[in-house]
């Protein structure tokens, strides 16, 4: 009996030093947490709360990046050797749970310590990358792409197959991205090569698509960024409908009206050409910008159709600062297919520039040969020489003295630049409507051939 009583006072006594402890790891009390682990080293084995949280969750999660002090305890946790990949109740890591939190200072410290980033939780199946999609971490989401090229996982699995790897309900990173109105994630997933017509039904089968996803969560910056990577306004999903019809049920009357498939099909990066996917950054951005602001041009009749504003929806404004005063635009090159706008790109190996609305008009023209599939780039419209490069032209004004940097990087808008009104030559560029899609960017298969090119950019 008494020894009874005197293990229940032991246990409570160690319930209470356990608690201590967490709240110290948890503040980031680095000198605390330093002397009860030297007083009593299975502290580090204890567990809090009903989701049975080890000290490095806590650390994992609790911790300000902004604070040294504290990204302290979580690298002394790890110098004392405890298990990197600890699973709570819920089998989550504490990679898992610094992604959540969006501490990517934390989650560096784990992966560089040997964290897997190839773990699935037990609430959905989800791995680290699927949270950081639906949290929308974006600095978290690249860390983690750029460490599945180098890890373990790029040889087991396969970086495309990581990138599009499904959680218990089959939906893919991309697809939480899409449903939670993560832009950026969306936007740097869809760069790694997530497939956008990825489907939660497996390959082959009927389910929603990324584009189901976005038409629920109502953003139209989704939307838009989907349909532009080649999303299919058609997929049925397994209740047999489009797209076009969950945005019209949730009353999302923009995302409906650019999903409508008897709308305008916008513009879609033609990913499939070589030099498309062998862009460097710079070049890349301008070419991706052109192609939204492109689509933006293309949705003003659609929406104005459907009797929409696009005044609020639009990110119009953030370009204002970009347009450039009078004077100056009139030194600059402009583009000799348009006239309208500035040269930003330059064509090797024969050098003739264009702007980048123009060159990525004459990409998109082309399509893929059907029975192929490859594609015949495009060819250059002053020399008719081939397309091996395109790289970001340097500005010249008429004294031929540099422009520095600032204008290159972002696409200007000219006062009176537009797709769908442009001048002559350009429209018989634009507007022949085979712009649509790139066939084969489409499946929801994993194409390891035009994966590997994508992902190689
Ligand atoms: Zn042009
Ligand atoms: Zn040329």
């Amino acid at each position: 009996m008494g020894q009874n009583q005197s293990s229940c006072v032991m246990q409570q006594k160690k319930k209470k030093e356990n608690g201590v402890f967490a709240s110290a790891v948890a503040n980031g009390e680095l000198e605390v947490v330093e002397a009860m682990i030297k007083d009593d080293v299975t502290v580090l084995d204890s567990t809090v709360g009903r989701a049975k949280l080890s000290p490095l969750h806590l650390a994992a999660a609790n911790v300000l990046v902004e604070n040294l002090f504290k990204v302290a305890v979580l690298s002394m946790l790890l110098d004392r050797n405890v298990k990197v990949d600890v699973l709570n109740r819920h089998k989550q890591t504490p990679l898992m749970l610094a992604v959540m939190h969006g501490k990517t200072g934390c989650m560096e410290k784990l992966i560089l310590a040997g964290a897997n980033i190839l773990m699935f939780d037990s609430i959905r199946r989800r791995t680290c990358l699927h949270y950081a999609a639906y949290y929308g971490h974006v600095d978290c989401l690249k860390t983690i792409l750029s460490s599945a090229h180098s890890s373990p996982v790029a040889d087991s699995w396969g970086f495309a197959r990581f990138v599009n790897i499904r959680d218990g309900n089959g939906a893919t990173p991309l697809h939480l991205a899409a449903r939670h109105r993560r832009l950026e994630c969306l936007h740097s997933l869809l760069d790694n090569g997530a497939l956008v017509c990825a489907s939660t039904g497996g390959y082959g089968f009927p389910g929603r698509t990324p584009l189901h996803m976005a038409a629920r969560g109502g953003s139209v910056d989704c939307v838009r960024m989907l349909l532009a990577w080649g999303a299919e306004r058609l997929q049925l999903d397994s209740s047999g409908r489009i797209p076009f019809t969950v945005a019209l049920k949730h009353k999302h009357r923009t995302c409906a009206a650019l999903l409508d498939p008897s709308s305008a099909a916008p513009l879609v990066w033609p990913s499939p050409l070589k030099f498309i996917s062998e862009l460097n950054h710079e070049a890349k951005a301008l070419l991706e910008n052109a192609l939204l602001e492109a689509n933006r041009e293309r949705e003003k009749t659609v929406l104005k159709d459907n009797d929409i504003s696009s005044s609020p929806l639009h990110s119009d404004s953030k370009y204002d600062d970009d347009i450039v005063s009078d004077s100056e635009e009139s030194n600059m090159e402009l583009c000799c297919i348009c006239f309208d706008q500035v040269c930003t790109i330059e064509v090797k190996p024969c050098d003739h520039q264009m702007c980048a609305h123009c060159t990525l008009a004459l990409c998109c023209l082309k399509k893929p040969d059907p029975a192929t599939g490859c594609t015949t780039g495009p060819l250059c419209p002053f020399c008719r020489g081939p397309i091996l490069q395109l790289t970001v032209a340097e500005i010249k004004t008429s004294s031929d003295t540099e422009v520095e940097s600032s204008p290159i990087t972002k696409p200007r808008r000219s006062r009176k630049s537009n797709f769908s009104e442009g001048s002559s030559s350009f429209k018989s560029l634009s507007a022949i409507g085979s712009f649509g899609r790139i066939a084969g960017r489409n499946s929801g298969k994993i194409d390891a051939e035009s994966n590997e090119g994508f992902i190689k950019s």
